[in-house]
């Protein structure tokens, strides 16, 4: 309905509705480099028996054990087992062949014996036994057994699962796609870094932030020019947005300033959009529509707000696009190191540090000024605070769940794509 009145929403209720209308995205086949940290949408299963043939664990001898079952033996050397050829010569009695590991065991062979145990002279192998039968064989189907299933649905494809399907045979697994992610920016007073200000413009930031964002929770960012606050332009803006994307998010222009003209943009292109007042802070305005199908998510355009927007209802979108439980962030507990006053009714996400306490567990200091416009509160965080509503005031000590914003927990920065 146009110009119908923002709803109140809890933080919770506004993320199941949100989460209400958006499901995993539909498989699609992978190959096998790409596919990296997607989820898995099939049963993988072995295709043969691992590994497909006895062959040696050792480079060696392959040898008779019937011949070696004591004492010192001398065995006439038939020849060479190479790794990925099978030998046609079968060994047998007395006589040994030199192997490599990987060989394929041959006939009359039922044993392998290390070369480091050997000494060869004029072609024939001195050799200590007793050798026992199976030694140093890895037995065909011993890792593996035909039709045996390996990984299932959902699971998230790590380094060994890729290893894993190519030892299958795999080239393509099928995966829930890498989320598309239009991100885009309203407001007339916007300018891109890098062009001197006039005075009243603020530099895009949103923009960046948010990119970054979608990128390391595992969507594929597009981010779009800034849209002026004008209605046509907005309108072309979202449906150039919304074409071959999975998810539009946009930042400013949906709290209820008259030049908020987001709603009225995609009410015209024929989708829906509904402006929420969640009980939360920062980030109380936040929008949620349909366009052609397409999700919209519209943050808040104060840059905190932006991000901390992502945290509660972007990241979960896209975590069940990907095919993974929608939970938001490692989820901890820690105590207040200091008490803070907050309005009852919402939900506060403070920007903390974790203070490391001679007497005890780390305490949750916060990052200085928490304006929603204040960045540097942002750029100083490591974990949101999550101080419920109900409570006017936290005390010091008060123990209260915490998100966790390491992006890269220790690992090196991913390269760019
Ligand atoms: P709005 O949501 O349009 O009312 O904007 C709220 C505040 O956020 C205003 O001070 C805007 O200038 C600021 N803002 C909006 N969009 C951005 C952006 N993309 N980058 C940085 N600041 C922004
Ligand atoms: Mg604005």
């Amino acid at each position: 309905m146009p110009g119908s009145p923002a709803h109140f929403l809890s933080v919770d209720e506004a993320l199941d509705r949100i989460l209400g209308r958006v499901g995993a995205l539909q498989p699609v086949s992978v190959p096998l480099p790409e596919a990296l940290g997607l989820v898995l949408a099939e049963e993988v299963r072995s295709s043969e028996d691992h590994p497909g043939f006895d062959n040696s664990a050792v480079d060696g001898y392959a040898v008779r054990s019937r011949d070696l079952a004591e004492g010192e033996v001398l065995l006439e050397v038939l020849g060479e087992v190479y790794a990925g050829r099978v030998s046609r010569i079968p060994v047998g009695p007395g006589q040994a062949l030199r192997i490599a590991t990987g060989g394929p065991m041959p006939s009359g062979a039922d044993a392998a014996v290390m070369v480091e145990e050997t000494w060869e002279q004029d072609g024939r192998v001195r050799i200590r036994g007793p050798i026992l039968p199976g030694q140093n064989v890895r037995r065909a189907g011993e890792a593996l057994r035909k039709g045996q299933p390996i990984m299932s649905p959902g699971r998230v494809l790590d380094p060994a699962a890729l290893g894993m399907a190519a030892t299958v045979g795999r080239a393509f697994l099928r995966c829930h796609p890498r989320p598309r992610v239009a991100v885009l920016s309203t407001g007339d007073e916007l300018v891109e870094p890098g062009i001197p200000l006039e005075p009243g413009q603020v530099y895009n930031s949103n923009s960046y932030a948010l990119e970054a964002l979608v990128r390391l929770a595992g969507g594929q960012p597009r981010r779009l020019e800034v849209l002026p606050d004008r209605l046509e332009v907005l309108q072309e803006g979202l449906a150039q947005a919304a074409a071959g994307a999975d998810l539009v998010v946009t930042s400013a222009g949906v709290s209820m300033g008259e030049r908020d003209l987001v709603r009225t943009a995609l009410e015209a292109l024929g989708g829906e959009l509904d402006l929420w007042k969640v009980r939360m802070r920062p980030g109380k305005p936040l929008a949620f529509g349909m366009l052609g199908g397409v999700p919209m998510i519209g943050l808040p355009g104060n840059p905190v707000s932006s991000m901390v927007g992502f945290e509660v209802f972007v990241r979960p979108v896209l975590l069940r696009m990907a095919g993974h439980p929608p939970q938001a962030r490692p989820r901890h507990r820690a105590r207040l190191a200091e008490a803070v006053d907050k309005p009852r009714d919402l939900r506060v996400f403070a920007r903390c540090i974790l203070e490391e306490a001679s007497d005890g567990p780390v305490r949750l200091r916060l990052t200085g000024p928490q304006g929603s416009g204040i960045l540097l509160s942002m750029l100083e965080a490591e974990v949101l605070a999550v101080l419920p509503e109900g409570k006017a005031r936290m005390e010091a000590g008060e123990e209260v769940e915490v998100l966790l914003l390491d992006h890269f927990q220790g690992r090196p920065m991913p390269a760019n794509p």
